[in-house]
């Protein structure tokens, strides 16, 4: 056949590079070991049906070439057959990238217009021996094209065109390379026609979807990111995916397995051998279970199992995977490791989590897993705990951005002038749908996820603005508290930053006045670095207090070593103080102690005349509480200084 190839009406060398290069990419396809997903598979099939369409396509252009040798119905099912495959990969890319950018809300539409479009295009191409739709031989025996041949290439447009569409709502999931193959694959495809249509003999378009389908490949569908390092162990990623969808079976358990004891071990071992106990362990505990192990860290696994079941025996299943020591080859040593398991059980019922929800939980409850077992029991109330701290760091930012927050002053009493000297600025979050959320809940969240340092800031611009505007010192104001957070502090720079403000606003540092509460940070040269800051701020004439003195662990610690010049007594102590002796005696004499090392003194919490009274026989320097008022808003608690400042 290939002596005639002068004679040929199209030349068929793209079709065959393009059937060539299909092949290697399958080839690539497989050779790494695939996590199966839907996606993967669609793209399989975009690639099969590539391959097939060049074929055909080789096929057709013999047969055109020489009809003398092939009966007219063979060449005329050789074309339709190719046009059928042709288009279709045109759907299967639209169900593809419907697959990709996994828009709950389009996900079926989308599904049922391209799967309509394809019976829509599979009608009219095998209907036309009968109904000349797309093209027929006429009585002479002249191919011709129908009148909804068209109607094929407006259907391959619209396809491609959604694809695109769908993508780009989502683009920014993606990066610039994934973006790049993915309009590259419409771009050239559209060219194409456009060559197609001046070149009718130079078939290309099957040799450019290859080629697309090589940038697709290594944009989104090499095995390799859903595998551990170099080993045949899937990770956290298929470990994501392989929780997505079990979400809609409502029981099951995932069994964590990290080996530990043995962890400098493992990080003695290069990454060579890390991988290779990973695929070791991984290989022991899938054989064991019959399920796939995932290695979602150095030396982490984890196994997906039904639920409920027998504790002790899967216990013991999974200590058995551990009883012989893993013999660690490697190109430049030999170890034989004995590894001694944690293991920990997260059962999930009912409300299931998702994939990032489940790492992010074990993430947090790492901490408890221990070389007993250690039984999650409740899983609900933590995937409900990480999508509430989700959703606050979503109305934080939006807070962040708009200057959602509100600044309240609490007004705070000097014992011996008995009047209202100071004030603790508090910050408020009011969101609209969330409602009112309190610091003491979204503090903390802003710490763990880096925000602090932006609404420290707010709020020390907020109460410098304030002190500014409205001539605190007619008032009778001596000085604001603002708390900073510890974390905030570990910022390089925040010194410089807070001085700028004042500047900015052309505050006196003494108005300022700074708290600081003890952290539980492992972190050792936190109280250095506190120590500078502090140093550092008090030359410019900022004070500082020691925020909730006596709630931690290093009370003591952070009084002897940070240069403060009040300390600010937690309401706990207060509180506890006022039901039991014990804790009394313990007010009393920390009351006494701070004084007579020359700090003064306020207490918080003070709620009642006899809280209040008890604190002014000990000597407080300053009261705070309900007794005298609520954190107020900045006009109110204009008016409450207007009112009670000079009394
Ligand atoms: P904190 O620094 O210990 O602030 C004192 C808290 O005690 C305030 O709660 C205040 O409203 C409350 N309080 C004062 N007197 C009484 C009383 O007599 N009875 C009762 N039941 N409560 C009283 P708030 O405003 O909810 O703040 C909670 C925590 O959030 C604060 O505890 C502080 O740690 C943090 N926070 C608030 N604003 C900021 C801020 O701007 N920056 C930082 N880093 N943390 C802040
Ligand atoms: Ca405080
Ligand atoms: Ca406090």
């Amino acid at each position: 056949m290939f002596s005639d190839i002068d004679q040929l009406l199209y030349y068929p060398y793209y079709c065959i590079a393009a059937v060539i290069a299909t092949l290697i990419l399958i080839i690539m396809y497989f050779i790494k070991r695939n996590y199966p997903t839907k996606r993967n598979k669609l793209f399989l099939t975009l690639i099969i049906y590539n391959l097939a369409a060049s074929a055909v396509n080789i096929l057709s252009i013999f047969t055109i070439s020489f009809p003398e040798k092939y009966p007219a119905w063979f060449r005329y099912g050789c074309n339709m057959v190719y046009l059928f495959l042709y288009n279709t990969i045109a759907v299967m890319f639209l169900l593809y990238v419907n697959n990709l950018v996994n828009i709950s809300k389009l996900r079926k539409p989308v599904y049922i217009f391209a799967t309509s479009v394809w019976f829509f295009e599979a009608f009219v191409i095998f209907s036309s021996p009968w109904t000349h739709f797309v093209s027929y031989y006429d009585d002479d025996l002249i191919y011709r094209h129908g009148p909804l041949m068209v109607s094929l290439y407006a259907c391959a447009f619209v396809l491609v065109m959604s694809s695109i569409g769908l993508y780009l709502l989502v683009h920014k999931k993606f990066n610039f390379y994934q973006t790049f193959s993915i309009t590259g694959f419409v771009a050239g495809i559209i060219l194409c026609v456009m060559f197609q249509a001046y070149n009718p003999r130079i078939v290309i378009t099957n040799f450019i979807c290859a080629m697309a389908l090589f940038f697709l490949y290594s944009a989104f569908e090499n095995p390799a990111y859903y595998l551990y390092g170099d080993t045949s162990c899937f990770n956290r990623h298929a470990f994501v995916v392989e929780v997505n969808r079990l979400r809609k079976k409502k029981e099951y358990s995932v069994i964590y397995v990290k080996a530990s004891e043995s962890e400098d071990i493992i990080y003695s071992l290069r990454r060579e051998g890390r991988e290779k106990l990973a695929e070791r362990m991984a290989e022991r505990i899938s054989g064991e279970f019959g399920r796939e192990a995932f290695c979602i860290d150095v030396g982490v696994l984890t196994v997906v199992v039904e639920h409920p079941f027998n504790m002790d025996r899967y216990l013991n299943r999974i200590r058995k995977c551990f009883d012989e020591p893993y013999a660690i080859n490697t190109d430049v040593d030999y170890n034989l490791i004995s590894v001694k398991p944690v293991i920990a059980v997260i059962p999930v019922k009912g409300e299931p989590a998702d994939g990032q929800e489940m790492l992010e939980l074990i993430r947090n409850a790492e901490e408890e897993f221990n070389q007993e077992l250690t039984y999650i029991n409740d899983t609900g109330r933590r995937v409900a705990a990480i999508r509430r701290e989700k959703e606050l760091l979503h109305v934080l930012d939006n807070a962040i951005i708009n200057h959602g927050f509100e600044v309240y002053y609490q007004p705070i009493l000097e014992a011996e002038s008995n009047r209202f000297v100071c004030a603790e600025a508090l910050i408020r979050l009011n969101d609209e749908k969330l409602g009112f959320v309190s610091p003491e809940e979204f503090i903390p969240i802003a710490e763990k996820n880096g925000r602090i340092g932006d609404i420290g800031e707010y709020v020390f611009r907020e109460v410098c603005r304030f002190v500014k505007e409205s001539n605190i010192t007619s008032l009778g104001v001596k000085f604001i508290e603002i708390n900073l957070s510890p974390v905030q502090c570990k910022k390089k720079g925040l010194a410089l930053t807070l001085i700028n403000i004042l500047r900015e606003y052309d505050v006196d540092p003494q108005y300022i006045n700074l708290e600081i509460t003890e952290t539980a940070e492992v972190e050792n040269n936190i109280l250095d670095r506190l120590n500078e800051l502090m140093n550092n701020l008090h030359e410019k004439g900022i004070k500082f207090a020691l925020d909730d003195f006596g709630s931690g662990f290093a009370a003591l610690d952070y009084l002897i070593k940070l240069p403060a010049d009040v300390v600010k007594i937690d309401k706990g102590i207060l509180w506890h103080a006022f039901q039991e002796e014990a804790s009394m005696i313990i007010l009393r004499n920390t009351i006494k102690m701070v004084r007579d090392i020359g700090k003064k003194i306020v207490v918080e919490g003070v709620e009642n005349d006899e809280m209040a009274d008890v604190l002014k026989e000990c000597n407080c320097d300053y009261l705070q509480g309900y007794l005298y008022s609520k954190p107020l808003p900045e006009s109110e608690y204009v008016q409450f200084m207007e009112y009670y400042g000079d009394k």
